[in-house]
């Protein structure tokens, strides 16, 4: 498959979806770059949280805005494990910024416009050459408007909750499946409201429905459509 030109795959849709895992998968099958903007984010977020300008109750967003060159986010692979960490100011901060209470804050935080101008210039320059796989919210419709794939990937309520549940428990034990059905709820709710490019369909995206399809299924039908782009 290589052979054939490196394009550009977009995939968005609600939290715990199964985007990232979608996105990994197809990257490694084809050999291209995995971005999670979600992580970018949460990182982002976690650095606001530290230094007290976002709580459960408050969000100095000037502070934030301020702050915001202070502020370096890259990728590196885990050379022991292989696996992609993410790093906020050369700390790797991967399990950080998974917790609940990081989760409860980063729709907050994404909703800032020069936050997310930031990110996106970043995310565009990672994905100039082709080649790329990225998710997140704005992928299709913002960061890569031309894309050559565009998914938008959902699943029932009851199966993303039951997703982040099993991630989070090995990590906060104490954690309910209503704590994280309200999350997933208020963060879906505030990333498609938000003034600021909000998670929206765009028209030229192609529906994966999961809820009822094991990983593998979701891979071969992605790949199938990634066959399509790439001859056409
Ligand atoms: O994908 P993940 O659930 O890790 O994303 C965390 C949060 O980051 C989302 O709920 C959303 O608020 C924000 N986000 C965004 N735009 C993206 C990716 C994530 O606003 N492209």
């Amino acid at each position: 498959m290589q052979k054939h030109k490196k394009i550009t795959i977009a995939i968005d849709g609600f939290s715990s979806c199964g985007k990232s895992t979608l996105a990994k998968a197809l990257a490694f099958e084809l050999g291209y770059v995995f971005v999670d903007t979600g992580a970018m984010y949460r990182a982002v977020t976690l650095f606001c949280f530290r230094k007290g300008f976002v709580s459960k109750e408050s969000v100095n967003q000037n502070a934030i805005i301020d702050h915001l060159n202070q502020i370096e986010i890259h990728f590196e692979r885990n050379k022991e494990t292989s696996k992609l960490e993410i790093y906020l100011n050369n700390e790797v901060v991967e399990r950080e910024i998974r917790s609940l209470e990081i989760s409860s804050l980063v729709s907050k935080v994404a909703s800032i416009k020069e936050v997310r101008q930031k990110l996106v210039v970043e995310q565009k320059k990672m994905g100039e050459k082709g080649g790329v796989v990225m998710d997140g919210r704005d992928i299709g419709s913002v960061v890569f408007p031309d894309a050559e794939l565009k998914l938008f990937v959902t699943a029932s309520s009851e199966v993303r909750t039951d997703r982040r549940f099993k991630e989070l428990l090995p990590t906060e034990p104490n954690i309910t499946r209503e704590e994280i059905r309200q999350n997933l709820e208020e963060r879906d709710y505030l990333d498609s409201t938000r003034s600021e490019s909000p998670l929206i369909q765009t028209e030229d995206a192609v529906v994966l429905d999961n809820s009822d399809i094991n990983q593998q299924e979701q891979l071969e039908l992605a790949l199938e459509l990634v066959r399509t782009r790439m001859h056409g």
